[in-house]
């Protein structure tokens, strides 16, 4: 049976249909509709039809129906770790591992949404001191969502979780390389949630389809992928002032600094490059090591990345490149980080879509291997005299996602953390905030606006709805024609006196 989910019962001409494939062996996965505008414009109508009837249900029918989803999915996470492995090529066990995160972020949402978006209390304060206010935060309708392909389960759900927690339905337009991902993931809630199937709905096709779906006036639209396509994402939004969020690329750096555990932060750093063949837009891309354990840290790096092998089997380290035109971006850094006058330590080498782990030294700043997001299993490592210039190199980067620091001092470390202009960094690991459900999840310049995960996550797919009710009528309206005319200088006396005596 084919995953792929009919739009329309119309008995219009059959849709344009595309083909996924496995990036492996090149068989074809399963073939999709090409979704045009009217196709999007319908499924947006069918999901706001349906985000009435999920608003309604207010956050404990919600929390229910998020808890059967996420169910459903954690009773079926092998059938799905297959298909992502059969679609994006990643080995399946870390297949596995994101979709054991999604499911995570599922039950941190569906919990915490009330808490986090329900009606509060504020202080009127001193002018408006005979009424109550209150603050909540209501779902925007429907929630456009674009993903990428390198984590077809993980990425889209950091969306499409925290929207529907939110109280908003979905309308998922997944990559063109992982649409059965991305279908799966919308004929589970279906199964799992009947009573309001309608709430997720996907959407298939090229780039085409989803620009009608920034175009299909929903109430937001949650884009991640490259830099580039999010511009054209923001430019086609502003036509109907439709709101975003940009969660785009990274080229996120480690810092090792002196006191470094250096085994640990080279075991850090080339899990962090290679995994998911370095297609991860938190991977880290370049190390900056001071130069009192730069020796030491590439002789780890080189001594562990000796046994990784890219491959499609189970004992594989990673799997090919999901795109082919990836292999030729890690070719063409490869090949000018060496014109430049850097140096290949391992790895250099591309067969196919399979790239061997590669690690870079001595490249200049101004080369693209350094200064470009890669999406390969390559490293860069760069001796630098200590970790202030360290810190230096890496906010000199346009992008901003996460990075990575390496110190035994908690108070050094910390502060090199607070300092890196990125949205997240994590101190003697990496990657870890994003399997912190609670910590919000984005970056800054290059690497996008807007907030994933957590309460901002939960925050970002709302609007702030503020409410004032009058408690007890004052003897004295200043805002109304009746006021007496000696209130407007009663009041300023009263705020000179409270205000007036700070310097
Ligand atoms: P792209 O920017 O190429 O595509 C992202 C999505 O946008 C795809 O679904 C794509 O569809 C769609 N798209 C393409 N053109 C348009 C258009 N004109 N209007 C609307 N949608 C369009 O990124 P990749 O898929 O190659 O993903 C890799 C990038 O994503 C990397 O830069 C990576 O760092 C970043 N990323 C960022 C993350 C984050 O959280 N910050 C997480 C994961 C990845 P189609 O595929 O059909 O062309």
């Amino acid at each position: 049976m084919s995953l792929a989910q009919p739009l329309d019962a119309d008995p219009a001409p059959p849709a344009p249909t595309f083909e996924s494939t496995d990036p492996a062996t090149g068989a074809v996965v399963d073939v999709f509709p090409v979704h045009d505008v009217a196709a999007v414009g319908a499924a947006v109508e069918r999901a706001r039809t349906a985000a009435a009837r999920w608003a309604a249900l207010g956050f404990d029918g919600r929390r229910r129906r998020l808890a059967a989803y996420r169910g459903h999915l954690a009773r079926r996470m092998h059938e799905l770790a297959d298909l992502v492995h059969r679609e994006n090529g990643k080995p399946r066990a870390d297949a596995l591992l994101e979709i054991t995160l999604a499911v995570d972020h599922l039950a941190w949402a569906g919990a915490h949404a009330r808490k986090v978006l329900g009606p509060r209390r504020v202080s009127p304060g001193l002018l408006a001191a005979n009424h109550a206010a209150s603050v909540e935060y209501q779902p925007v309708g429907v929630v456009g969502v674009i993903g990428p392909w390198n984590y077809p389960v993980f990425t889209p759900m950091g969306s499409i979780a925290y929207a529907l927690a939110a109280g908003n339905a979905v309308v998922f337009k997944p990559s063109e390389h992982t649409p059965a991902v991305g279908s799966w993931l919308a004929a589970a809630w279906r199964a799992a949630v009947p009573d309001v199937a309608d709430v997720v709905q996907v959407v298939t096709g090229f780039g085409e389809t989803g620009a009608a779906l920034c175009r299909a006036g929903v109430g937001k639209l949650a884009f991640t992928g490259s830099a580039p396509t999010g511009r054209r994402v923001m430019a086609a939004c502003a036509e109907t002032l439709t709101p975003v969020l940009m969660e785009l690329g990274g080229k996120d750096a480690m810092i090792v600094d002196d006191d470094a555990d250096v085994a640990a932060a080279a075991d850090a750093a080339v899990w962090g490059a290679m995994s998911n063949a370095g297609q991860t837009c938190i991977g880290i891309e370049r190390v900056y090591a001071t130069e009192r354990v730069y020796d030491a840290f590439v002789a780890q790096v080189e001594a562990q990345v000796r046994d990784l092998r890219p491959g499609s089997d189970d004992a594989a380290a990673y799997g090919p490149m999901t795109m082919p035109t990836q292999a030729d971006v890690v070719r063409r850094h490869v090949a000018d980080a060496v014109a430049a006058g850097g140096r290949v330590l391992t790895g250099g080498t591309v067969d196919g879509r399979y790239v061997t782990p590669t690690v870079l030294l001595d490249v200049p700043e101004t080369s693209a291997a350094v200064c470009e997001e890669t999406f390969g299993p390559t490293i860069t490592i760069t001796r630098v005299r200590d970790a202030e210039e360290a810190l230096e190199r890496t906010n000199a980067n346009a992008h901003g996602l996460a990075g990575a620091v390496f110190s035994r001092s908690r108070a050094r470390a910390m502060d090199l953390a607070r300092r890196m202009r990125t949205g997240m960094t994590s101190v003697n690991s990496v990657l870890t905030f994003a399997s912190v459900p609670a910590l919000p999840f984005g970056g800054v310049g290059e690497s996008g606006f807007g907030r994933i995960h957590g309460a901002d996550g939960l925050k970002e797919f709302t609007r702030a709805k503020a409410i004032t009710r009058q408690r007890l009528p004052l003897p004295v309206d200043l805002m109304s024609f009746r006021r007496p005319a000696a209130a407007a200088d009663t009041l300023a006396r009263v705020m000179g006196l409270v205000h007036g005596r700070h310097r």
